[in-house]
C-alpha cells in the first residue's frame, strides 16, 4: 500500500538526519524532493501544490520546537499534512434516525462495488446489525448473482428482482429504480437496519448510467452514497471522482485495491479534490479484507511510523477469548506449555489475517519489506502439518521424540526432517520462555513465530 510513495517520503526525511538546524535552501529542498515523489505516485497537481505550499510555509515559520530536531519536525508536519488531505478526522456511517440505514454504492463497473457490499455487509453485521444487499446492478448479466454469492460469503439476505416479472413491487424486473424502492421496503418489514444498495456501474462515466444513480438516489433518499474507486486507476480517479461527485453527490469514497503495488496518489487526491472524506479501504478479494480508514493512520504508515492502532484491532476481533482465559490459567498454575499449545497459539495469529498485510504494519515494516514479501504464509501450516503428525503423547512430552520418531513425523507431514528439527527448536524456546514468564508473573506472549 503506496509503499514507493512511502519509500520516496522516508528517504528524503532520512537526508535531514544529523542537521542541527534547517536553511531555508535545506527546506527548498526537502519540499522539492516531497514534490516529486508526490507527483510520481501520480497525486493530483493541485492538490501536489497545495500540499508542498503547506508544508514549506509551516517548516519555514515559527514552530521551532525544542523537543523534536529538523528532520522529525519536517515528519511532523507532513504527517499533519497528510492525515489533512486524506480527510482529516475518521468519519464513521451516519445513522438514520428512525428505519433502516441506507447505504448507496456507486463507482465504474470494476471498481470493487460489489466486493464492498459483501465486506461492508459482514463488518457491520460483526457490530451486531443485520444488513440487507440489494442488488440494483441490472446492467452486468452476472451482477445479481455475484451479489448473492458475496451475500452468503457474508452472511446477510440479497434482496434481487426475479427475472420475468409482472408487478412491480413484488417483481421489480428490469427497472433498478423500482428494485432500489422494493429493496428498502424490504428491509423495512423485515427489520433490517440496514439496507446496502448495490448500483450498476459503466467503463466509464456515462450520461444514462449518471442518470440512473441519480433516481435511484432520489427515490430512496440515502444516508450514506459510498463512492467507490480503484486505487489502481491512476490520474482518471480524480476526473471520475469529479463527475460522480456531481452526478450523484457521493458522502464518503471508498478506496478500493489497496492491496495492490498502485502508486494511489490519484486515489489519495479523491478526498482533497471533492471534499468528501475517505472512509474506507478495501485491501484484498476476501470478504474481511477491509478495514475503516483512519487518516492520521494511513499517514502513519505511509510515513513508516506504523500503525499499531489498527494492529491491535484486528488482533482484538480475531482473538479468541476462552483459549486466551484456558492459556493464562495454565499459567497461573504453572503447567507446562505443550506442542499442542504451540499450534493453539499459531492458530490464533492465523486468525488475525494474513500474516504478511499484519506485520507490514508494525513501525519501521518498511525497512525489512524485502524480507516481508518473501515471508511464506504457508509456514503456518507447515507447523501445524507436523504437529498433527505427532502422537498426542508426543505433544505432551516432546522429549521423547528421538530420530526414529523424527523421521516418521517428517514423513507424515511431508516436510524434511530439518523442518521438524527446525520446529522443535523453536518450540523448545517458546518453552523456555512462557517458563521464564510465569514465573515471574508477565502475560503470556506470542512466542514461536515462524522465523
Ligand atoms: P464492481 O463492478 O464495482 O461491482 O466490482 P467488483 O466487486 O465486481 O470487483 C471487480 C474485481 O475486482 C473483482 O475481480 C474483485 O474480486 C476485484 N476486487 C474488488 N475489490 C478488491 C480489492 O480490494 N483488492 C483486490 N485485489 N481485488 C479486488
Amino acid at each position: 500500500m503506496f509503499n514507493s510513495l512511502s519509500d520516496r517520503l522516508t528517504a528524503t526525511f532520512k537526508n535531514l538526519r544529523g542537521k542541527g538546524r534547517l536553511t531555508e535552501a535545506d527546506v527548498d529542498a526537502t519540499v522539492r524532493e516531497i514534490r516529486r515523489a508526490l507527483l510520481d505516485a501520480d497525486v493530483a497537481v493541485p492538490v501536489v501544490r497545495e500540499f508542498t505550499g503547506q508544508v514549506r510555509e509551516r517548516a519555514l515559520g515559527a514552530e521551532v520546537s525544542g523537543a523534536l530536531n529538523p528532520s522529525q519536525q519536517i515528519v511532523k508536519i507532513v504527517n499533519e499534512e497528510l492525515v489533512e488531505i486524506l480527510g482529516g478526522e475518521t468519519r464513521r456511517i451516519r445513522k438514520a434516525k428512525t428505519g433502516p440505514t441506507i447505504i448507496m454504492l456507486a463507482g465504474l463497473q470494476g471498481a470493487g462495488k460489489t466486493t464492498l457490499a459483501g465486506k461492508l455487509a459482514k463488518w457491520l453485521k460483526g457490530q451486531g446489525h443485520s444488513p440487507i444487499l440489494v442488488a440494483c446492478d441490472l446492467q452486468r448479466p452476472n451482477a445479481v448473482t455475484q451479489l448473492q454469492v458475496v451475500g452468503q460469503r457474508a452472511g446477510v439476505p440479497v434482496f434481487a428482482p426475479h427475472p420475468g416479472a409482472t408487478s412491480e413491487l413484488e417483481h421489480p424486473a428490469g427497472d433498478p429504480v423500482a428494485v432500489a424502492r422494493a429493496g428498502v421496503e424490504e428491509a423495512r418489514q423485515k427489520l433490517h437496519d440496514v439496507v446496502i444498495v448495490d448500483t450498476a456501474g459503466r467503463l466509464g462515466v456515462d450520461a444514462d448510467m449518471m442518470e440512473q444513480a441519480r433516481q435511484i438516489r432520489r427515490a430512496i433518499v440515502p444516508n450514506e452514497v459510498l463512492f467507490v474507486i480503484d486505487a489502481m486507476i491512476g490520474q482518471d480517479a480524480v476526473n471520475t471522482a469529479m463527475a460522480f461527485d456531481e452526478g450523484v453527490n457521493f458522502t464518503g469514497v471508498v478506496l478500493s485495491k489497496l492491496d495492490g503495488d498502485a502508486r494511489g496518489g490519484a486515489a489519495l487526491s479523491v478526498a482533497s479534490v471533492t471534499g468528501k472524506p475517505v472512509m474506507f479501504a478495501s485491501t484484498g478479494e476476501g470478504v474481511d479484507d477491509f478495514e475503516m480508514f483512519h487518516p492520521d493512520r494511513m499517514a502513519s504508515r505511509i510515513l513508516d511510523m506504523g500503525d499499531v492502532l489498527t494492529l491491535i484491532e484486528q488482533a482484538e476481533k480475531s482473538w479468541d477469548k476462552d483459549e486466551a482465559a484456558r492459556m493464562a490459567k495454565k499459567f497461573a498454575d504453572q503447567e507446562d506449555f505443550t506442542l499442542d499449545d504451540f499450534l493453539a497459539q499459531m492458530q490464533q495469529i492465523r486468525n488475525m489475517g494474513s500474516m504478511k498485510k499484519m506485520l507490514m504494519m508494525m513501525p519501521g515494516a518498511q525497512n525489512i519489506r524485502q524480507q516481508l514479501e518473501q515471508f511464506d504464509e504457508r509456514e503456518i501450516d507447515r507447523v501445524e502439518a507436523i504437529v498433527r503428525s505427532m502422537t498426542p503423547h508426543e505433544r505432551l512430552a516432546p522429549k521423547i521424540i528421538n530420530g526414529s520418531r523424527r523421521a516418521r513425523i517428517a514423513r507424515g507431514s511431508g516436510v524434511h526432517v530439518s523442518e521438524v528439527n527446525g520446529l522443535l527448536e523453536r518450540f523448545g524456546q517458546a518453552q523456555k520462555m512462557m517458563k521464564k514468564m510465569a514465573q515471574g508473573g508477565g502475560m503470556p506472549g506470542m512466542p514461536g513465530m515462524p522465523g
